[in-house]
């Protein structure tokens, strides 16, 4: 049931929030007093840091895991060998994973919409900073909405981007309801950094329009850091749980900011006091322009075996990696990697957890 209390915001907050946002560099440094740097190109990945996620940066810290998510480095223009446009293979006609514009299938039973190109912000760790939006269009819908009622074992939609939490609610309410008529469609899952980045979105009609859905509402969050979560971050997922969405919430690991297992163990106790459950914690992907926030395989399992000894299992997000090509997510626990040193001689090439000959990692 909605109530009144906590308080959504008004329908224009968060579109004001998206409008008077950061766009360059040189700004950005000048209002945290950092003026003294010089800021760095921007390697063909525009800089956006709405400024309700700027007000939790460190006045003055060159080093503010925040600040580091959306400013552009020098390092972003380094070439490195094996970092690449599509590290997903998202877009390999090889790997057929495009079922129409704007549709994506990786995975038995899920279909993914990118519902939108637009973001509030632009992390500089993006792994579809290079994605060909314009080939997936939102105006091309109707053909995703058509592949969809054809195909009956899809259940599960996830609508991505983009953020689609950047649709007006009149859109979203319109594509909701259309998947709704999808008999066979019982899940909607929506991955959204928006009540992170810019919690004023949250509005009352989102969660109506959210509370009436006929199908199950999962939002996936996506929070890196525990100062990214503070008092106005905490309505914005009171009110989302108020509309009966289970929330979640997906991190990826990030050189230099939050490669600690202090700050990643602050991160898990902070979500669940915000209502959120950790779910999945992202070893990062091989993206062309983010070599410097790569964090490697042995690391993220020393990190993560340090945050098992700290906390419980229920606020334990899973270690993976994602691989082109697999039926699912690998799984990178220190006991998944014992069965990677030695794999029962029947286990199947696709489950089969030693590295593909081009890995290409992430979410
Ligand atoms: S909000 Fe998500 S899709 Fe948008 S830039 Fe950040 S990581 Fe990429």
């Amino acid at each position: 049931m909605i109530t009144s209390n906590p308080t959504p915001w008004q329908p224009d907050a968060w579109q004001n929030q998206v409008r008077s946002a950061f766009r360059n560099p040189g700004d950005l440094l000048e209002h945290l007093g950092l003026k003294h740097l010089t800021p760095a190109g921007l390697a063909g990945f525009p800089m956006l840091a709405p400024r309700s996620f700027v007000e939790r940066i460190v006045h003055g810290d060159p080093q503010d895991a925040l600040l580091l998510q959306v400013l552009p480095q020098l390092q972003e223009t380094e070439e490195h060998a094996g970092f690449v446009r599509d590290p997903l293979g998202e877009t390999n006609s090889d790997q057929a994973f495009i079922k129409s514009p704007g549709l994506i299938q990786k995975y038995q039973g899920r279909a993914l919409m990118i519902t939108t190109p637009a973001c509030a912000i632009n992390c500089r760790y993006c792994f579809r900073r290079h994605f060909p939006y314009q080939q997936h269009r939102p105006r091309d819908r109707d053909l995703a909405l058509a592949f969809l009622r054809r195909d009956a074992s899809i259940s599960e939609i996830i609508l991505s981007g983009g953020d689609p939490l950047l649709m007006q609610d009149s859109e979203l309410a319109l594509l909701l309801a259309s998947l709704a008529q999808i008999e066979h469609i019982k899940r909607i899952r929506i991955h959204t950094r928006l009540p992170i980045v810019v919690p004023q979105r949250i509005t009352f009609e989102l969660m109506q329009t959210l509370a009436e859905s006929p199908a199950k509402v999962v939002v996936v969050i996506h929070s890196n850091h525990h100062q990214e979560l503070n008092a106005e971050t905490k309505n914005a997922l009171d009110c989302l749980g108020q509309s009966g969405a289970t929330l979640l919430n997906q991190s990826v690991l990030l050189r230099g900011i939050n490669d600690n297992v202090n700050d990643l163990v602050l991160l898990s106790e902070r979500l669940f006091e915000q209502g959120v459950l950790p779910y999945y914690l992202h070893l990062p992907d091989k993206v062309a322009n983010t070599a410097h926030f790569y964090v490697d395989t042995d690391r993220g399992q020393a990190l993560y075996g340090g945050m098992k000894s700290r906390l419980p299992g229920y606020l334990l997000p899973r270690l993976v990696r994602e691989v082109a090509g697999d039926i699912a997510k690998r799984e990178m626990s220190t006991e998944d990697l014992a069965l990677v040193a030695d794999p029962p001689a029947n286990l199947p090439q696709a489950l089969a957890l030693t590295p593909a000959p081009a890995p290409h990692p992430d979410r």
